[in-house]
């Protein structure tokens, strides 16, 4: 099988560079060894002179990288509009941040028909198509309307929510209608899977049999995949790196106390005003705890122009400072907070440094911090996690100090709680989550979905012989850079 990999953000693969974001982190190290071609966006737009679908391909381990640029008329529309300032605060169950116009749907439309037609350059006869997250719902039907009747899967990284909040997304019918063109659509959890099929049996009136629902576009399966990092390589990197100078510096100059560490995109998701007043309540409550405990809030911008971060930046940043101001001594800071990003090594020194670490969204897909966490932890003397339960890492990571995140009292309660644990309970709760993490790693998680996929198509090719044939279009010139010998593409 050829796979061809889909996603709005792409990886480079350079280590010394900052990763953010759980979807092209963690699928470098897998479609770097699979030879599978990953196409995303260059983070460049083209203005519409330019009709052709530009593209800069860039060996990647055993594959490659395609770049594309995305047309500038429609990428506002699409990326801070629809995507997300609709998309994401509906799927995190925040309706009351949707602001989406008309333009910004079609917007949306037109980047999905565009990636459709940008790869057709990399179908073959054999290729499977697998898109990733809610960026290119309607990418599945777009390839289907240009012809394709290769295998196209679709992987949901973030949640999916009840029925009454995906009914507030502008034109949520067309769609889900549109995603039924996928062979098999992937979710993180139970949770995710079982709101999907209710929305399609109650809001589309459609008979779903054994995890299968059959549409004008023949029969899509829906199934769980929850997404696994690569374990190993986790807990060697952050061994390593419990020399590297940066790491080091953190140590010395945390004078003996004890650190909690929290690493997150800033982003109303993952519930950090709730963790930074958890944190007060606590040293209010304990206050003996004052200089015998600290929080390193890692909290990296994203998605600055759209107005609800931006107000979460200018809140959080206030409420630090206040929470400084007030416990803060001239020789002690509770709360060192950071907006920049580390790379990889160095992130995971961090995580081992730190005998806490707080995961904390209100809402989330499955939240890669909490796995790296746990793996990046010494055997010998391993941290605790303090997790949310609606994290969807919660399924798994059972033995976590799990809390409602919206609850600030038992969150304050619970890291006092992670602070003081003994070493053998740390131990025992930390070899329960390793052994969960290693039984779904990313390698395990990618093979599953592939093999899902063919199985899904395999039993869908007589639904989909019926549909009518489209011719593709055989004018789409390609520039490619960098790419070398053997070229995949044509
Ligand atoms: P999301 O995909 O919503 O951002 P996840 O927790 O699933 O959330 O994934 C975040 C990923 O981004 C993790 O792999 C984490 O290591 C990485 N990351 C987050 N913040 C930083 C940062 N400041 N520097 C480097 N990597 C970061």
């Amino acid at each position: 099988m050829n796979l061809v990999v889909v996603s709005n953000r792409v990886a480079r693969a350079r280590a010394s560079e900052p990763l953010t974001g759980g979807l092209a982190a963690a699928l470098l190290p897998v479609v770097e060894k699979s030879g599978a071609i990953w196409v995303g966006s260059s983070g460049r737009v083209r203005d519409g002179v330019h009709k052709d679908t530009f593209a800069e391909v860039e060996a990647l381990g055993a594959g490659a990288l395609a770049l594309l640029d995305l047309p500038a008329a429609h990428y506002g529309g699409y990326y801070e509009g629809f995507a997300n300032s609709a998309l994401w605060p509906a799927l995190h169950s925040r309706s009351d941040l949707i602001r989406a116009s008309q333009d910004d749907y079609q917007s949306y439309r037109e980047v999905n028909a565009f990636m459709a037609r940008a790869l057709m350059r990399f179908r073959k006869p054999d290729t499977a198509f697998w898109i990733q997250d809610y960026h290119f719902l309607a990418l599945g039907a777009e390839l289907r309307d240009l012809g394709v009747r290769n295998p196209i899967g679709f992987f949901l990284h973030t949640p999916w929510p009840a029925r009454a909040i995906v009914g507030a997304v502008p034109h949520h019918r067309e769609l889900v209608e549109a995603m039924l063109a996928y062979d098999l659509i992937g979710f993180q959890t139970d949770d995710d899977c079982e709101n999907f099929l209710s929305y399609l049996q109650s809001e589309l009136g459609l008979k779903i049999d054994d995890g299968v629902v059959t549409s004008r576009y023949g029969k899509s399966r829906c199934a769980v995949f929850p997404i696994g990092i690569d374990v190993e390589k986790f807990a060697v990197q952050a061994a390593k790196a419990a020399t590297h100078p940066d790491v080091s510096r953190l140590r010395r100059s945390l004078n003996g106390e004890q650190l909690a560490i929290g690493v997150d995109r800033l982003d109303y998701s993952k519930g950090l005003v709730n963790r930074v007043k958890a944190f007060d309540r606590m040293l209010t409550s304990q206050p003996e705890l004052k200089r015998t405990v600290s929080l390193l809030q890692i909290a990296t911008p994203s998605r600055g122009t759209i107005e609800a971060y931006g107000n979460l930046q200018s809140e959080l940043a206030k409420l630090v400072s206040d929470v400084n101001g007030r416990h803060g001594e001239a020789d002690w800071m509770p709360i060192r907070y950071l907006n920049r990003g580390f790379n990889q090594t160095v992130l995971a020194g961090l995580y081992r440094t730190a005998r806490v670490g707080v995961v904390t969204p209100l809402h989330d897909g499955m939240n890669l911090v909490a796995k790296e966490y746990v793996a990046a932890q010494n055997p010998a003397d391993p941290g605790v996690l303090v997790l949310s339960k609606f994290a969807g890492a919660a399924n798994e990571l059972q033995t976590a100090l799990l809390v409602n995140p919206h609850e600030i009292d038992g969150m304050s309660r619970a890291i006092a709680t992670a602070f003081s644990m003994p070493l053998t309970e740390r131990r025992m709760r930390w070899e329960a989550m390793m052994r969960k993490l290693r039984a779904g790693t990313i390698q395990q998680w990618f093979a599953d979905f592939s093999d899902a996929l063919q199985d899904a198509h395999a039993s869908n090719k007589e639904s989909a012989s019926d549909l009518p044939a489209v011719e593709s279009p055989k004018s789409w010139p390609l520039h490619v850079v960098g790419w070398r010998s053997g070229a995949r593409v044509h």
